[in-house]
């Protein structure tokens, strides 16, 4: 059976070298004095990155590794903590997951034996819909999330201080980005000035609106701008050290609200307004097309409703 042999090796092969490339090839690179970020790609979810669309970090202190998000994989997870060994003896000994999307925290199994905290109502949304938030990354990602189970935070996270080892770290609860209320987590590092501020601030990307609350969203940025943080790590696109981060995820935002307002206001309906042009300050962003149609579907029935009935209602959902 020589040429059913050679297409068992064929395939073999083809096998091997599938599995051998699912690699996320993370680097951990560092920002400030123990202070590391895994940067993903400015791109949607495909097969080919498998989800690597998110910046994750890590803190390192005398008293261990302080872990921001875990990725979209448990392969992820698990590449991610072999990439901080390779910079560190301390082993990790707590994570805080920013919000409840996918990309942030479906590498928490690589890390089953340290507290993961999250803020409470993030630990009730991922607890309350862990099998949806699995599918769309299944679906998207397909063989990297092989073995990937959404497991809830176990820790609830609290605003405020704490210390870990020699290092002070905030942990602040705002919202926007996921919610209307506190479900949006950062970290501040005090030592360094840097803050990781999850999917609060997008750079270079259009940012996500799937249960955003713009209104909400646009006050905590305009707080984060008056405090300008000294090394701000947005969830998605490159680090910042001044506020032209935030002011550009604020810049969408507003558009994006006025524009559909507008469109509400002038009787359009959702087709015509996915039609609408996109203005040439916002063009150069990563996947703006495809986030400004995501957002019209996820934004404008509540504005045109809000519209239609004369009420200024409590911001956009
Ligand atoms: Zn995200």
């Amino acid at each position: 059976m020589p040429r059913l042999n050679a297409l068992l090796g064929f395939y073999a092969l083809l096998y091997g070298s599938f599995a051998a490339a699912l690699d996320y090839q993370l680097q951990p690179r560092e920002i400030a004095a123990g202070v590391y970020i895994f940067e993903g790609r400015q791109e949607h979810f495909t097969r080919h990155n498998g989800g690597n669309i998110v910046n994750t970090g890590f803190v390192i202190t005398d008293a261990g590794v302080v872990v921001i998000d875990t990725g979209p994989s448990r392969l992820y997870g698990e590449q991610m903590r072999k990439a901080i060994a390779t910079v560190t003896d301390q082993p990790p000994v707590q994570v805080f997951i920013t919000h409840h999307h996918p990309d942030h925290f479906l590498g928490n199994q690589a890390f089953a034996d340290v507290p993961i905290c999250a803020l409470p109502l993030t630990q009730k949304i991922i607890a309350r819909d862990a099998d949806a938030l699995l599918d769309n990354m299944y679906r998207a990602a397909g063989a990297w999330m092989e073995g990937t189970e959404a497991v809830a935070p176990n820790c609830r996270a609290e605003a405020g201080k704490l210390t870990v080892g020699e290092r002070r770290l905030s942990v602040l609860a705002v919202a926007g980005h996921s919610g209307d209320e506190a479900s949006d987590l950062m970290v501040y590092d005090h030592r360094s000035g840097t803050l990781f501020a999850g999917d609060i601030v997008f750079h270079g990307r259009a940012a996500t609106t799937p249960h955003a609350n713009i209104q909400v969203w646009l006050q905590v940025l305009r707080d984060l701008e008056r405090q300008q943080p000294q090394i701000l790590v947005p969830g998605h696109g490159p680090t910042a050290t001044d506020s032209r981060a935030i002011r550009e995820t604020a810049a969408y935002l507003e558009w994006l609200d006025t524009t559909l307002r507008e469109a509400a206001a002038a009787g359009l309906d959702m087709a015509e307004a996915l039609e609408l042009e996109i203005p040439e300050r916002f063009k150069s962003l990563a996947v703006i097309d495809e986030e400004f149609e995501r957002s019209v579907f996820h934004l404008f029935p509540a504005i045109d409703q809000e519209v239609l009935h004369g009420g200024a209602g409590n911001g956009t959902r």
